[in-house]
This record gives structure tokens, C-alpha cells and sequence, in this order.
């Protein structure tokens, strides 16, 4: 993209002018972005830091479960043990230098890319890594928080969204499109490296809002921006409260919330797991109980009282549940009584079990809830084709819940408690069947 006014012209020349990555910076970069790690294979080890292979005895098991280490006798570097049979290696890493130029902030991105092969160790050279190290994008940012993109063009390779193609210059571009236009993928402009060059340059106003690299989930570009356009970023940083502001860069504090942040920062509370604690200080909310005590609102153990509180507004949701339930039911009691108010009469059975039609909604819901089961939940008294008789012992405990189809005058389903069988099953089935002329009678 071609700079469309004066500030962007004038980045692009600022850029053009940055000097060049030192060899310092280059070797710092080789040393820090790389783990430390050998790889195991049948007696061999493999050095990421240099290349050759020694021989050692170890465990391919002791190096999964207790993470073995060794010395590589030919570099001297300490290595940490991994289980591979791999002969290539290539590693790629993005690390940023932090400086400043005419009063802008600037963060440059830099890939380092390593790659080796596996050689022999009686065969002298080609083992030594390659590196390559490119600048693939850069934030300058104003002091006002404007925040302006130079970067290298993408290649378009699918399902990489940052393939940055060095051979191209870089050149300034729409800091909006990186965000909008690939919502679906990471913004590429918003790197967030693991490896900041140690000798950092920060312009005097960020210094004085707060800005760190401590902050790690948030990328060093988001966060100037945000301190220096945003009073609440420059209290969280200060209160190191760095939880809540990863969670105000991806979805921002609800207003009802700030007062319980005060709280925190009052009593010196660190919010470790914003999102959580944001969910407690609404189930707070919810139960009335306040968010400005810091008993409640600085928990020692958050996941406990969180979890307590979800418990008891699921409870009490279940319950709302039932009530509604209960109210639907009751509109359905006239209904039900047009609809089966002829067979209220029936009553049969033999020297140990009695069988009767149930006689109400509300009855219905006794029964489910007798027998655990969804008579009455999932509303057999609405359905006009069904008739729902229960089976009760001579005590008058019951046994079973038998639905009837009104149609076919066939047992659809006799059910125990929790939707069993019971040893009666078969008797109480045979009963209906012999009595099944009183109820076509009445039908
Ligand atoms: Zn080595």
C-alpha cells in the first residue's frame, strides 16, 4: 500500500532509515529463541546447539516420564532429553527489539529460523545449524496511541497467515486490515513474541503510564496502544492486575465490575484468573450480596467459592424450573379431567397388587416424583392417546406406572422406580390385559 497522508509518509521513510539488526542482536537471538534439547535415538544423541551427535545410555522411558539431561562433550551445552528419530530440524521463532525513533514507539518483529540435518558423526562438517534471521513487520506508535504497520507482503499459502515473503521490501499497510479482513486468523500485525531484546528503548510517556514486558498475553504493541489511549490499562498495569487486562484486550470490563476491581487494588488482591473472578463477581450480583466487601469479592480460594455459588444458582434455577412446571401443570387439571374424568372409576387388581387410573395433574406429579421418572416431567397429561394408571401394593406403596394407548388399548410402557423393571412386571401386564374391557367400556 502506498502511504495515503503525511504521517504514514513519513513512517515509511522513518523505516527505511532504522538501522540494521547488529550481529549482537544476532547472536543473542541464536542463544534465546531455541530450546536446549537433544534428541534421543538408540544410544545417540542429536545436539540442537551444534549439530554433531554423541553416544550416551539412557532410557527412551526415564526421558518421557522423568525428562532425562546430558552435557554435549562438544559444545558443552547443557541439553534436556527428547525422544526423536528425526534426521531435520527446522524451527522458526519471532523475537521483537523495543525502540524508539522521533517519538514514536517502535516494536520490529524479526523471525530467526534454524534448520540442520542429522550427520554422521565420521563425516567432518555439515552438521553446523543455519540461520536465517528476517524483519517482518514493525508497530510505530505515536504518543497519542495511533498506531501505524510497515511489513513485508504474505504469500498466500493456505492456513498460514503469516508467511511473510522477505524478497519483497516492506512497505506500510492498513493497520485495520490485518484485524478485520482476517478476523477468522490471529491479527498478523499483533505479534506477541516470547523474546524481547533485553536493551529496550520505551518513549518517556509509555514509561510513565505503566508499560512492561511483563504483561506476557498481550503483545507489546496492544498493550502501548492501549496505555496510551486508555486510563483503566494504565490502573491495571499499575495494580498489576494483568489478568483482568488480557481480559480487557479481548473482550473489555463490564462497568458493573470496575467498582469490585477497586476493591482488589485496595487490599492488595491480585487477580490470577480474570475471567473466573469476572463470572463469581456476577454470581455475586445475581445473590444480592456485595461486591464491595472485600470478603467476598477477594476470595483466598476463588475456584471454591465460584463453584459453591454456581451450585446454588443451578439449584435454584432447577427450582424456577419446577415452579413453571407446576404452573403449566395446573392449567392442564380441567383438561385432563374432560379428557379422562370417564375412567377415574376403574379399579381392578388381585390378592397383592391394585391398579387405578390416575386421577389428577397433580397426582401425575406425585407419581413421577415417587418413582423418579418422567411421567409427569415430560407431560403425559397432555397427551390425549395416553392413559396412565399406577400399580400399587396392598399398603398402598407403588410399584409400577403403566401407560395405555386409548387406541389400540395396548400396554405402551409400565415402568418401576427410575424407570426399572420390577419382579411384578409381568402380572401387572397380564392384569390390564384381562381388565382391558373396563376400560374400553368407559372409553
Ligand atoms: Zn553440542
Amino acid at each position: 500500500m502506498r502511504p495515503r497522508n503525511k504521517t504514514e509518509r513519513m513512517v515509511a521513510e522513518l523505516s527505511a532509515k532504522l538501522p540494521a539488526i547488529t550481529e549482537k542482536q544476532k547472536q543473542w537471538a541464536k542463544d534465546t529463541c531455541f530450546e536446549k534439547i537433544g534428541y534421543y535415538n538408540k544410544g545417540e544423541v542429536w545436539c540442537m546447539s551444534c549439530g554433531r551427535v554423541h553416544e550416551k545410555a539412557a532410557s527412551p522411558l526415564g526421558i518421557d516420564l522423568v525428562g532425562d539431561e546430558t552435557v554435549c562433550p562438544h559444545c558443552g551445552t547443557h541439553l534436556k532429553l527428547k525422544n526423536s528419530r528425526k534426521r531435520k530440524s527446522t524451527e522458526r521463532w519471532y523475537f521483537t527489539i523495543a525502540t524508539t525513533c522521533r517519538g514514536f514507539q517502535v516494536f520490529r518483529h524479526f523471525i530467526i529460523e534454524r534448520s540442520m540435518y542429522k550427520v554422521s558423526e565420521n563425516i567432518s562438517g555439515g552438521h553446523e545449524p543455519y540461520f536465517s534471521i528476517n524483519e517482518a513487520v514493525q508497530n510505530w506508535i505515536t504518543e497519542d496511541g495511533k498506531e501505524y504497520i510497515m511489513a513485508r507482503p504474505c504469500k498466500c499459502i493456505p492456513h498460514i497467515y503469516d508467511a511473510w515473503n522477505f524478497c519483497k521490501p516492506m512497505s506500510i499497510k492498513d493497520s485495520g486490515s490485518g484485524r478485520l479482513r482476517y478476523s477468522y486468523s490471529p491479527d498478523k500485525y499483533d505479534i506477541n513474541s516470547e523474546f524481547v531484546y533485553p536493551a529496550r528503548r520505551v518513549i518517556p510517556k509509555l514509561k510513565r503510564n505503566g508499560f512492561t514486558f511483563r504483561c506476557n498475553k498481550v503483545s507489546a504493541s496492544s498493550l502501548a496502544v492501549m496505555l496510551l489511549t486508555d486510563n483503566e490499562a494504565e490502573m491495571l498495569i499499575k495494580t498489576k492486575q494483568y489478568d483482568l487486562l488480557y481480559q480487557k484486550s479481548v473482550r473489555g470490563i463490564p462497568q458493573d465490575i470496575k467498582p469490585s476491581i477497586n476493591i482488589c487494588n485496595r487490599n492488595g488482591y491480585r487477580v490470577k484468573d480474570a475471567s473466573l473472578w469476572m463470572d463469581y463477581i456476577h454470581l455475586l450480583q445475581h445473590f444480592n450480596m456485595d461486591t464491595r466487601n472485600a470478603k467476598y469479592v477477594c476470595p483466598a480460594d476463588l475456584k471454591k467459592e465460584h463453584d459453591k455459588l454456581l451450585k446454588r444458582r443451578n439449584r435454584e434455577e432447577e427450582r424456577q424450573r419446577e415452579i413453571d412446571r407446576m404452573r403449566e401443570a395446573q392449567g392442564w387439571e380441567k383438561t385432563y379431567a374432560q379428557e379422562k374424568g370417564r375412567f377415574f372409576g376403574i379399579c381392578f387388581g388381585n390378592e397383592h397388587i391394585v391398579i387405578t387410573v390416575v386421577r389428577s395433574v397433580a397426582e401425575m406429579a406425585e407419581e413421577g416424583k415417587a418413582m423418579h421418572h418422567c411421567v409427569y416431567a415430560c407431560g403425559y397429561y397432555k397427551k390425549k392417546e395416553s392413559l396412565i394408571l399406577s400399580a400399587k401394593d396392598m399398603n398402598g406403596n407403588r410399584i409400577e406406572t403403566i401407560e395405555l394407548n386409548l387406541k389400540t388399548f395396548k400396554v405402551v410402557q409400565s415402568r418401576g422406580v427410575c424407570n426399572s423393571n420390577t419382579p411384578m412386571h409381568d402380572e401387572i401386564i397380564s392384569l390390564i390385559n384381562n381388565n382391558i374391557n373396563l376400560i374400553k367400556q368407559a372409553a
